[in-house]
């Protein structure tokens, strides 16, 4: 008996040439690599130990996404990526490459460097500033932002819709504060925070949309239904 295998490898090029046209150093591999178990050790040495608690192994292996400056690993067991969560960690790579700058000049040679020099910024500001834990500020700027990003792209072309935007908002911010991102942000200024940036930037969508609409009217002097 033939047994069929689905997983996002079969597209892995696909996906390697989206992640390239978002973020040009971006590599997308699966976790199976060495360095993606180890980085879950790591973690759970510099917090003692809780991070075991906050997430297991198995989970952080098989239901995340992680992004490691020019790399973004996926779980090899996923069916396919979504384009939300590309463009989600391409974004960490080109925040990577934003603190690279703090080395200037060094970091002035080339993108992929800069992005690696950025890499004890981002850790420092990542997990550590101000408060690893509840108060982890760095943190939650650094996810509200990839993820803010990833909503406008997805609303410009198309792929979601402005209330899929608003549930993602919610189930981010509810995740946010939760083990999985080492209790990050306290629940309602998350909840707060993420329902704030969602309307924001829905907003921004319908005025652009409603501006399209409004051209493409005056140029063909016609009368668009209205979209709800
Ligand atoms: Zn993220």
């Amino acid at each position: 008996m033939e047994i069929k295998v689905s997983t996002w490898l079969i597209n892995r090029f696909k996906y390697q040439k989206i992640a390239k046209s978002i973020e040009p150093i971006s590599l997308i591999e699966t976790k199976l690599k060495w360095y993606w178990s180890a980085l879950y050790w790591i973690g759970v040495i510099f917090t003692l130990g809780l991070l075991i608690f906050a997430m297991s192994h198995r989970k952080f292996m098989n239901e995340f996404a992680t992004t490691l400056i020019t790399r973004q690993g996926y779980p090899p067991s996923w069916k396919t990526l979504s384009i939300r969560v590309i463009i989600h960690e391409c974004r960490h790579t080109t925040q990577a490459v934003f603190f690279g700058w703090l080395l200037f000049p060094i970091s002035w040679i080339n993108r992929r460097l800069r992005g690696w020099l950025g890499l004890p910024f981002f850790t420092l500001f990542y997990f550590v500033l101000p408060f690893p834990i509840y108060f982890a500020a760095g943190r939650f700027y650094l996810e509200l932002d990839a993820d803010k990003k990833s909503w406008r792209e997805c609303l410009k072309s198309g792929v979601k819709t402005p209330n899929q935007i608003r549930e993602h908002a919610k189930r981010r911010a509810e995740r946010l504060s939760s083990g999985d991102y080492f209790w990050a942000w306290p629940k309602s200024l998350s909840l707060r925070s993420y329902k704030r940036a969602a309307e924001i930037i829905i907003e921004e969508y319908s005025y652009q949309l409603a501006k399209k609409i409004k051209n493409i009217e005056d140029d063909f002097n016609v009368k668009l239904p209205k979209i709800n």
